[in-house]
């Protein structure tokens, strides 16, 4: 499977109590045959859902109000860098 990746950091505001975190996501990016366009995120290594999305928000530390993500920086990563183990 020929797939890049990233690592995202991910800004989240909570408009409730504009408490403001970052979080940083190992993301996959990858293209199907049918041209197909996916993402896989992972956060401390564990499969999740996209931050960017209502479903994959994260709650407020402050308030518990879910937050969704904004992409504040992408950097690809190269191949030599790639985790073992
Ligand atoms: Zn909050």
């Amino acid at each position: 499977m020929d797939a890049d990746r990233s690592a995202d950091v991910v800004e989240f505001f909570c408009p409730e109590c504009e408490h403001r975190w970052t979080r940083e996501y190992e993301v996959v990016h990858g293209q199907l045959p049918s041209g197909y366009l996916y993402e896989f995120f992972r956060l401390n290594r564990l499969p999740v859902m996209s931050p960017y999305f209502q479903e994959g928000g994260l709650p407020c530390a402050q308030c518990g109000n879910r937050v969704t993500g904004t992409l504040l920086q992408r950097r690809l990563w190269q191949r030599h860098e790639e985790e073992s183990g």
